[in-house]
């Protein structure tokens, strides 16, 4: 079977692996195709629970204040509505669609489609609403809010005169962000591909396009139609990537000082102005003992995404350079570069015996 590596776009011939194989990519190394800790059945299982579980985490409260003997539950329905009240209506809209809508349709959509795998149906929506399950990832975790949630709960519980109690909603809360995590680690997304419409393997001299959401390789051909398994857009090239790109990671680099410099929120504590930047905030943790929520935040907030946008900006000098140094990684000579015109023509590579 031949696919197109979904992070460099190399063309290559996946071999059937066996039980607790994982296969990469010969350039890249990224996992191409993993059968090690990955079931259908468990995906299926961790998604189900977790779109059941949205119910109570929307319905019921999270947490319970207790404040001069007068206490107040906090019901994310409630909260969206109460900041439409105050007059925050961009804050309660992006809150209502990216903490109770998407979520519902993300598992929604992955259910229906690991439900229909599971017993036995192939209808034709699998593909598009498998693609739309994957990307609604980046914007439905779960996981992310738990520690958003586990920071804010952690500083309301420092208010010495407040007693906080993580209520039904909460706990079940935590459990789908569990199980979030969970159904990512147990679904292998080649896998569920594969389910919905195996690839086919391509003949050498073909002029050759691949999918860049589900790695299907197709004739060149069809450049600009839909996929033929998830309907998604075929692409060659994305010819202002760099240019694009390189305004990206410069706004994300001039975004991050302020971002860092000036306090992220300013409360009066007994009339006195309170204000939190990033740091101080991280670093009232290590004071309070609570090092490895520090260290969390830390990573999630400094550390990745510097790292990030320094190797990113990285990577797009280098393509300006035409630097050597990006591919020092050569692919073995059983793969297949895509060419400028969508054709494919083979590394060689001096280690292998056959290409001397
Ligand atoms: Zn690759
Ligand atoms: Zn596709």
């Amino acid at each position: 079977m031949t696919i197109a590596c979904p992070e460099c776009g190399i063309f290559e011939d996946l071999p059937p692996l066996g039980r607790r194989h994982t296969a990469y990519c010969a350039c890249c190394r990224i996992d191409l195709e993993t059968t090690r800790g990955r079931s259908l059945n468990a995906a299926l299982a961790c998604s189900f629970a977790t779109l059941v579980l949205l119910f109570p985490v929307n319905l019921l409260p999270i947490l319970r204040v207790d404040l001069f003997g007068r206490h107040s539950e906090n019901v994310i329905g409630a909260g969206v509505i109460a900041l439409w009240r105050q007059g925050w209506i961009v804050l309660a809209g992006l809150s209502a669609v990216f903490v109770v809508i998407l979520p519902f349709v993300r598992f929604s959509l992955l259910t229906s489609v690991l439900g229909a795998l599971r017993f036995g149906y192939r209808p034709r929506w699998l593909g598009p609403v498998f693609r739309w399950a994957m990307w609604l990832d980046l914007w439905a975790m779960l996981d992310v809010y738990l520690l958003a949630a586990g920071v804010a709960y952690y500083r309301l519980s420092n208010v010495g005169y407040a007693t906080i109690t993580i209520e039904l909603g909460g706990q079940c809360f935590i459990a789908a962000a569990l199980l979030t995590m969970l159904t990512r680690a147990s679904l292998d997304r080649r896998t569920v591909w594969r389910a919905i419409a195996r690839e086919c393997e391509a003949r050498p001299a073909e002029r050759l396009v691949g999918c860049a959401v589900c790695d299907l390789v197709q004739p060149a051909s069809r450049d600009g139609e839909r996929c033929l398994r998830c309907r998604a857009r075929l692409s060659r090239r994305k010819w202002d990537a760099p240019w694009t790109t390189a305004a990206i990671v410069i706004a994300a680099i001039l975004l991050f000082i302020p971002a860092n410099v000036y306090p992220m929120n300013i409360s009066h504590q007994l009339g006195v102005k309170v204000g939190y930047t990033i740091l101080t905030g991280i670093e009232d943790l290590f004071k309070n003992g609570q090092w490895p929520l520090g260290v969390l935040v830390f990573c999630t907030s400094v550390l990745i995404p510097m790292g990030k946008n320094i190797a990113v900006g990285w990577c797009v000098v280098s393509v300006w350079r035409r630097s050597g140094v990006i591919s020092w990684r050569r692919p073995r000579c059983s793969a297949w570069w895509p060419s400028s015109d969508g054709g494919r023509r083979p590394i060689r590579s001096p280690s292998c015996s056959s290409c001397r």
